[in-house]
């Protein structure tokens, strides 16, 4: 295990993840300080928290010699691993590392780690449910809920631990070697943050490099990128779309998942039952059911689990129905990938309401599926331009200036059997703090409407 008793230690960004990774080198006798962009008034709440504590910080900016001058450098999830200073002090020779890989250096139960463009938290959370109606002891974190570091820290002794892990926190990875990789998917996302799109593909890959030949890896057999990046990693391949015949994996038909982890047992899963809509969320179920079967769980746990679930907020989550239109948030959709697998999910004719700030995406890619099943799109926030020179001429459209309008607008031009979607294919931060505060307030700007009292 690595000593970090006396070493200066640089925590970059002062969020959840920074606090508990600061917390836990402090408890093992590390000196460490914090860093962040952000001026101290940005971050009142938490700057107290550090105060508590006794840890020094550095706010409103970075210095370049607190960087060089520290042994080791630890990076939140939100901050770029390219930012000038880190790179300056890699050259020199000092190790950053990503919250995940320091934290994976502590942690000696097997981990099961879940990556992809959309379906991460949904299958993390599936995973983490039918484990523990298999009967086991399981931490469920990451870059969901409970920050990894602070399991590390906790002394809890789960069975395993379940790892949602992004593209952003596989960058700062090097030793991290989870017993199960699990990637879904890996659609265009995130080129504001990265140069192309072949560099976040293969930031993906990272998952699988430490893996070992008795280790298993979980996959999308319909995803020709992950097929691609994934055709020369050493861990057992299990993959979920499988065809018929296959040998070991998931096999998704209509409304039955069937499941071969090894060649003399066949399971089912029936999911006429299951309250998630949508393919990609039998899909999510499928890898969830060969992540929990590889490390031990059993068929009963994962039908239980499968029932029990009801979904997560502002995925696809059905809010009312109003003059016998449906209106379903889906605020958590930022790329154009989770809108098109929204978009197939429908039968019943859309008024959709996108738009946010642009993440620099494809918007054509939307193009059939939009003809197919969208009669109004609303638009609204930042990137309403931008979308509206794409798509403007497939669909009717009409702009709108805040998100309670969009909803007034949508529900004015609804008829009776209508659906009434937000997948807005945009991040939230030009109008909100977040996707949640986002799906929160389409839900009120929908109770308004049932109250009756939605003004212009
Ligand atoms: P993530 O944690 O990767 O963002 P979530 O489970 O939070 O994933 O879902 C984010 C968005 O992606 C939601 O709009 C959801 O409906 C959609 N989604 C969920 N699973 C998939 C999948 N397997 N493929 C494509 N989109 C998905």
């Amino acid at each position: 295990m690595i000593e970090l008793k006396d070493k200066n230690v640089l925590v970059v960004g002062l969020g959840k993840s920074g606090l508990s990774a600061a917390r836990f080198l402090k408890n093992r006798g590390a000196y460490p300080i914090i860093t962040d962009q952000a001026p101290e008034n940005k971050l009142a709440g938490i700057v107290r928290d550090v105060n508590q504590i006794g840890i020094p910080t550095q706010l409103g900016g970075h210095k370049v010699e607190t960087f060089l001058s520290s042994d080791l450098i630890i990076l939140s999830p939100g901050v770029p691993h390219t930012i000038e200073p880190v790179h300056i002090a890699n050259k020199k020779g000092i190790p950053v590392w990503g919250e995940i890989e320091l934290a994976s250096k502590f942690i000696s139960e097997p981990i099961i780690a879940v990556t992809g463009t959309n379906g991460k938290t949904t299958t993390t959370t599936l995973i983490g449910e039918m484990l523990k109606s298999s009967g086991f002891n399981v931490f469920v974190g990451g870059n969901i809920g409970n920050p990894l570091i602070e399991y590390a820290d906790s002394g809890q002794e789960a069975d395993i631990v379940v790892a949602e892990v992004s593209s952003f926190q596989l960058d700062t990875t090097d030793t991290f070697k989870p017993k199960v990789s699990v990637l879904l998917n890996i659609a265009e996302d995130h080129l504001d943050r990265y140069d192309d799109f072949d560099v976040y593909a293969l930031s993906k890959a990272k998952i699988f490099q430490n893996q070992f030949e008795s280790d298993f890896a979980v996959l999308n057999s319909n995803d020709h990128l992950v097929m691609s990046i994934t055709k020369h990693i050493r861990a057992n391949k299990l993959f979920f779309n499988a065809d018929k015949d296959i040998e070991a994996g998931a096999v998704i038909n209509c409304d039955t998942v069937y499941l071969k982890i090894n060649k003399d047992k066949k399971l089912k899963i029936d999911l006429s039952y299951c309250n998630l809509k949508g393919r990609h969320n039998y899909e999510n179920i499928a890898a969830a059911s060969l992540a929990t079967l590889s490390v031990g769980g059993n068929i009963d746990g994962i039908i239980a689990a499968v029932k029990n679930f009801t979904g997560l907020p502002h995925r696809l989550e059905y809010v009312a129905t109003i003059d016998d239109v449906q209106y379903f948030d889906d605020s958590k959709a930022t790329n154009i990938g989770a809108v098109i697998r929204a978009l197939e999910t429908f039968k019943n004719p859309l008024i959709l309401i996108m738009g946010g700030r642009d993440k620099g995406g494809d918007y054509s890619l939307l193009n059939e599926l939009i003809k197919k099943h969208a009669r109004l799109l609303v638009l609204t926030g930042e990137a309403a331009d931008k979308i509206e020179n794409v798509l403007g001429d497939i669909v009717q459209t009409i702009r709108t200036d805040s998100l309670d309008e969009a909803v007034l607008t949508a529900s004015k031009a609804a008829n009776p059997g209508d659906a009434v979607l937000l997948s807005p294919a945009c991040s939230s931060f030009d109008m909100f703090e977040n996707y949640h505060m986002r799906g929160e307030a389409f839900c009120h700007a929908v109770k308004k409407l049932k109250q009756g009292d939605q003004k212009l």
